[in-house]
């Protein structure tokens, strides 16, 4: 169907799942200036950068850069105009292709001008025979006047759309259209639709991308080789790459259009297999190339770590001595650890940490950690103190509000090595802190940090000692559990560790959802639990659009909480206050000098005070999984098993669909882990991740849950190809990531 009488809409906008989202995403590098690709064997027919740059800026928009990503640039749906339907037997909702001939039509003004006209079924059906029932209204709210004209009574119309119940039956709101001849033969295959971007059109895109089929070299990177990946392929049944590219961009007539539509044709699973094996493959090659880095070998420490256990009022948990066992193991070894601690929200992970930092400073060397606040920093500062200060370890503090003088001060004993641990936010290190001998980086609470962050770090942290260069190790710390199939993919050039128990005695927090219009109860029952010795946190609303207003109404949530509490000592927490402010306002929470904590979304992370029993989140219907996970995990910290931790939801009516998902989830689970599977669940993995900004390449057509089978095959195949044939794995890589691969090198 040529004519297409809606205002064009970009396919982006489709509200669909992440898959479909991320098929359309810029790639990282899209928009800027088309990169020389460094494999020559994509440049002779690279004809891209000749055709107009008004089309060429558009394609980049697309992310399209090269001819060849021409090829890969698939359809996001298809369309099927091989079939007519009834009117009157068609599926309501569902896109199809019906027929018939005006029997009306005329423009109203009323609401608005609309041009309207009624169509008859020319496909018969039993009950289009008996009377009305086959007829169709389609309404026009944008049309020419030209439209109008065509479109008069006794022309025949194919249309193309989704027939939905109207005011007056079956509707149409601007269908595709084109007029026909009696008879006029169908559409013999089904249509592609790609994603594209405003003022680029279908068959430009299509003129394009056959150019590209007719002009790239398709040859195949697997099934050149007579071992593994021919074996793969065979396994899986899958065809040739350049008859899958083909038949995705021109499906043959006899096509299932369920297959297409739902990816499960072995074109498409082949395309999809190419896709997680490139990023196998990337992976593997980034975890072999930390292999061949050096790093210090730190003996486990024999005197500091077990005068630390000794001090300590608590023993580890049986999870954290083995995940404790793996990193001194790793700590042993030549090459840097990469290992992430995983463990969800109280399970004890800093005291891993600080036993590691230990081995690295009883074999002298310097210990670098980081988190993502300045709360969380402090928080970190004083516990590593507490730990390490007894046993004659100088801690430096890196606060964001040092003053000059001081800050040169903690400087200095980094570069001289006097300071055997520094602690420090994020930003902090990324300004030139020059350790004299860095031999291990704590990251907490990674996610927050993304790959960028990672890479910066390795350039950061510089170790100057004359010697060779040795990379530290690194222990990156979270409580956004990662599902195993993420874990297989984004995450597959990490090791990593589980503290999979929480300490003896924590309690299950038990979690309520309450309508806002129950406030007042709310503040009764947090008035008897300060009452009654307990501490609580009153979690302000959320306020993405202004960070203004989110100050103004933590400010206003305080001011009335004191009011209407003024027997309770009310404390106040927010992102704006200077950081000594902020780490004032904590101890006092910490030192129980203030009963009822109001607080922004600051404390989100890693807060540890274990009186607190109580919290309240407003307007939780705003907040994503992992955050309200996070939040009600400061709560039921305690040791006191007498004390039921409470975390009370506020909701507003009336819940939008997923915020109703949202608080179904958080108020039947208290696994993080179970959490996090319905987080990706509703995210898809660029926003679980967060990969969207921090350069991951994302999978644009593999989807790691259903195409599990993929994905595995893809694993043991990338093993295999860089042992026997690397230079395939080189040819594949360079086929599918070019050179985003710069990317994969952290
Ligand atoms: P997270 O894993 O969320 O970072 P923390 O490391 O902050 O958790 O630990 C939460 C609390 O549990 C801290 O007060 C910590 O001292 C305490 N803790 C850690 N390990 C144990 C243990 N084995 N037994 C009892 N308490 C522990
Ligand atoms: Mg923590």
């Amino acid at each position: 169907m040529e004519r297409q009488a809606r205002p064009h809409k970009p396919a982006a906008a489709k509200p669909r799942a992440s898959r479909a989202r991320s098929s359309v995403d810029p790639r990282p590098e899209a928009g800027a200036p088309a990169q020389p690709t460094s494999a020559a064997s994509r440049k002779p027919d690279d004809w891209l950068s000749e055709i107009a740059p008004g089309t060429r800026t558009k394609l980049a928009n697309l992310g399209i850069a090269s001819a060849f990503d021409l090829v890969l640039h698939l359809p996001l749906r298809y369309e099927d105009e091989t079939r007519l339907v009834s009117i009157h037997e068609a599926p309501h909702g569902q896109t199809v292709l019906v027929e018939g001939e005006i029997v009306h039509s005329e423009i109203t003004y009323r609401p608005r001008r609309t041009l309207v006209c009624q169509i008859r079924d020319s496909v018969d059906s039993e009950a289009g025979k008996a009377g009305n029932r086959g007829l169709l209204h389609i309404r026009f709210l944008n049309f020419y006047g030209s439209q109008a004209k065509v479109l008069a009574k006794g022309v025949r119309l194919r249309l193309f759309g989704e027939i939905r119940d109207g005011f007056f039956g079956a509707e149409m709101v601007h269908p595709k259209y084109r007029v026909v001849r009696e008879g006029e033969p169908l559409s013999a295959a089904l249509t592609p639709v790609y994603p594209t971007t405003a003022g680029l059109s279908q068959a430009q895109l299509r003129k394009c991308i056959d150019r590209a089929l007719a002009t790239c070299d398709l040859t195949d990177t697997l099934s050149l080789s007579s071992v593994p990946g021919a074996t793969v392929l065979q396994k899986l049944r899958l065809p040739d790459f350049a008859a899958s590219v083909r038949v995705l961009h021109h499906p043959p007539p006899d096509a299932e259009p369920s297959a297409f539509a739902e990816r499960s044709h072995p074109a498409w699973r082949r395309i999809k297999f190419d896709e997680l094996l490139a990023q196998q493959l990337s992976m593997r090659l980034n975890h072999k190339r930390r292999r061949d880095m050096r790093a210090a070998r730190l003996a486990p420490s024999r005197r500091m770590a077990p005068a630390l256990l000794a001090a300590l009022p608590f023993s580890l948990t049986a999870a954290q001595r083995k995940s404790l066992a793996e990193i001194i193991d790793d700590l042993c070894r030549p090459h840097p650890m990469q290992r992430l601690l995983q463990g969800d929200v109280g399970s004890g992970k800093t005291i891993v940490a600080a036993l590691a930092a230990l081995q690295a400073i009883e074999s002298g060397y310097q210990v670098a950690v980081m988190a993502p606040t300045e709360i969380l920093a402090e928080q970190h500062y004083r516990k590593f103190l507490l730990w390490l200060a007894p046993l004659g370890i100088k801690v430096a503090w890196l606060a964001g509000n040092l003053k000059k003088k001081e800050r040169q001060l903690a400087l200095a004993e980094i570069a001289e090595g006097t300071a055997a641990l520094a602690v420090g936010t994020h930003a902090l290190f990324q300004e030139h802190v020059v350790f004299v001998r860095l031999g291990l980086a704590i990251i907490d609470e990674q996610h927050r940090f993304g790959v960028h962050q990672r890479m910066a770090l390795g350039s950061n942290a510089n170790y100057a000692g004359g010697k060779p260069k040795l990379e530290p190790h690194r222990l990156m710390m979270s409580a956004t559990p990662i599902p195993r199939t993420l874990a297989m993919t984004y995450m597959a050039d990490l090791d990593v560790s589980l503290i999979d128990e929480l300490p003896p005695g924590r309690q299950a927090i038990v979690t309520k959802l309450i309508s806002e219009a129950r406030r007042d109860e709310v503040i009764a029952r947090v008035h008897e639990a300060c009452r009654a010795g307990r501490q609580v946190y009153w979690v302000c609303p959320l306020i993405e659009e202004s960070e203004k207003l989110q100050l103004q109404t933590a400010l206003d949530t305080h001011r009335v909480l004191s009011q209407a509490l003024p027997d309770i000592r009310v404390g106040l927490i927010h992102g704006r206050l200077a950081s000594d402010e902020k780490a004032a306002a904590m101890q006092a929470f910490q030192g129980n000098e203030i009963q009822l904590l109001v607080a922004t979304t600051v404390i989100e992370v890693g807060v540890d005070v274990p009186n607190a029993s109580l919290m309240v989140i407003e307007h939780a219907e705003r907040m994503g999984l992992s955050q309200l996970h996070q939040l009600r995990g400061r709560v039921g910290r305690g040791a006191n098993p007498i004390v039921q931790s409470l975390c009370l939801l506020l909701y507003q009516k009336p819940l939008g669909e997923l915020a109703r998902e949202r608080l179904k989830i958080i108020f039947e689970n208290s696994d993080g882990f179970e959490i996090a599977r319905h987080d990706l669940r509703l995210r898809g993995p660029g926003e679980f991740l967060g990969a969207r900004q921090s350069g991951v390449p994302l999978l644009r057509f593999a989807d790691i849950e259903r195409d599990i089978d993929l994905l595995d095959a893809a694993r043991d195949a990338a093993g295999q190809i860089l042992e026997r044939e690397p230079a395939i794995a080189e040819r594949h890589l360079t086929r599918w990531l070019g050179d985003k691969q710069n990317y994969l090198r952290v």
